[in-house]
């Protein structure tokens, strides 16, 4: 593959739809460059550093938390833009901001408030969350609500991993629903998947709850490149070896993405982001066996790790947890700090404390869930 051969298909900066309340141009940021900078000096950008990714922080201080999981998927998604030849800074902004909307607890935290806003007939999602965050609960700036970012940025946030039809969800008519979103939002999915997936193997593995051989077992390729760094260093330890496999993992699926993508790009034959947006599918894909591995990966580490008896013992406890703060606000709404407990009085109150709670930080809800109960929470820590 040619570097750069999916340049004709990059989303130029000059053609941004703008901000909903117009500003003029930075003498030397390009808009996405903004969006990328108003990102990271957010607050629930910061907050991410004390958000579960997976494992709780508690067994090891080397477990990725939602920061460092953010930062190895904008290395990853920038290194796979910059290949291809798309907008390098329009990726970074979204992978950046693609967790920004996550509650406390990781999954069990998205799962449990989704379940407990069903009650009212609403969902939890958190992307459409990180909607709500960027768009009004951000509060910095002067003449505006929100971040003020440019539409692809927030567009690319409620496509993160979906497209939707038009009238299918009519708060979001704006973004173009029924169409795709450009390659570089359609990317951050899949480097998100690479990041994860390598990055769960990884930690896991820290933390002893899978075994070397239980992964040469069951990856195929993973039993390959263990094949290929023990014939490069035969006296290597299990740990260095273990680590020679990941880095050759992490650049084979990111490979197997670059090349993926630009065979669907070519053989589609669209030649510009009107037509990547307009073509029936995403073309942002893995090759052949670069997706035969994700599969494998994601099947071994749904049935050794996010399964495994330790991790399901502090889902449950989070969404526990989660629902008795839930309830507890709902019928008493003064609890909440203001601006919350105000605002409980003119909107849905549980619409108010399911955005109260999904910007917790881990720590801060441990906090707030010993003072309002007076249990301690140290042993789950
Ligand atoms: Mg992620």
């Amino acid at each position: 593959m040619q570097l750069g051969a999916l340049r004709h298909l990059r989303f130029d900066p000059a053609a941004c739809r703008g901000r909903r309340y117009p500003e003029p141009p930075h003498p030397y940021r390009t808009e996405f460059q903004r969006d990328r900078d108003r990102i990271i000096h957010s607050r629930a950008f910061r907050r991410l550093e004390n958000k579960t990714q997976v494992f709780a922080p508690g067994l090891s201080d080397h477990f990725r938390n939602r920061l460092t999981h953010t930062i190895e998927v904008a290395q990853i998604a920038r290194t796979v833009a910059r290949a291809l030849g798309l907008e390098e800074d329009l990726t970074e902004a979204l992978a950046l901001g693609h967790d920004i909307g996550h509650p406390p607890f990781a999954h069990a935290g998205e799962a449990a408030l989704d379940e407990l806003m069903r009650r009212y007939g609403e969902r939890f999602d958190h992307n459409l969350h990180a909607l709500r965050i960027v768009e009004s609960f951000e509060q910095r700036y002067g003449s505006f609500r929100g971040l003020n970012l440019t539409f692809e940025v927030r567009e690319g946030i409620v496509k993160h991993s979906r497209d939707f039809e038009p009238g299918e969800l009519p708060e979001l008519d704006e973004f173009l629903p029924g169409l795709r979103p450009p390659l570089e939002a359609q990317l951050i999915d899949r480097a998100d998947e690479i990041a994860y997936n390598t990055a769960d193997l990884d930690d896991a593995y820290s933390a002893g709850l899978i075994e070397f051989e239980q992964i040469v077992a069951s990856v195929d390729r993973f039993r390959k490149f263990a094949e290929e760094v023990e014939r490069l260093y035969p006296s290597g330890s299990e740990r260095i070896v273990f680590h020679e496999v990941l880095r050759r993992l992490i650049d084979w699926l990111a490979t197997g993405l670059i090349e993926g993508t630009c065979e669907a790009a070519l053989q589609a034959g669209v030649s510009c982001v009107e037509e990547v947006r307009r073509y029936p599918e995403r073309l942002v894909r893995f090759s052949g066996q670069a997706d035969e591995t994700n599969a494998q990966l994601k099947a071994f580490l749904h049935a050794h790790v996010y399964h495994s008896p330790p991790l399901l013992e502090s889902r449950k406890r989070s969404a526990q947890m989660i629902a008795e703060l839930f309830d507890l606000y709902v019928t008493q709404p003064e609890l909440m700090p203001p601006p919350y407990c105000e605002e409980a009085k003119e909107q849905p109150v549980h619409r108010v404390v399911c955005d109260y709670i999904a910007g917790m930080t881990d720590t801060y809800f441990y906090r707030t869930y010993e003072r309002l109960f007076g249990r301690s929470t140290l042993d789950l820590k």
